[in-house]
């Protein structure tokens, strides 16, 4: 009685091996000239920082912060907006120091100088 009946149960797995979609952010390292993501914070064969990294920008817009400061600036929205909560709260209840705080942050947001809760400046 050979009873050996073996189930070839080796399912080969479905491997289509599609290449990985490069995101097409690959820079060159200006110190060793290796390749590095564009994101990375520095480089992975030397270590150097990626210049390109840090000039980071908020993806929080200069227009809807100039439009949020000019109508609601007395109440900190246009901080709660870039994330600032803590001094969004405290222009709020100083009504943006009576609107001195407030003027300072509108130009600062319209020369480009002011900056998301990351210190980021914020997209044009
Ligand atoms: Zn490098």
């Amino acid at each position: 009685m050979a009873d050996a009946a073996a189930p070839s149960s080796a399912a080969q797995p479905a491997s289509g091996a599609p290449a990985a979609p490069t995101p097409g952010g690959l820079i060159h390292c200006a110190t060793c000239g290796g390749q590095m993501a564009v994101t990375a914070a520095a480089c992975p064969h030397c270590g150097a920082p990626n210049p390109a990294a840090s000039m980071g920008v908020s993806d929080k817009g200069m227009v809807p912060a100039a439009l949020l400061c000019f109508f609601l600036g007395s109440f900190g929205i246009h901080r709660f907006y870039v994330g600032k909560i803590v001094t969004g709260i405290l222009m709020l209840l100083t009504l943006g120091a009576f609107g001195i705080w407030t003027l300072i942050d509108f130009v600062m947001i319209l020369v480009g100088s002011f900056k998301d809760k990351n210190g980021l400046p914020l997209k044009r």
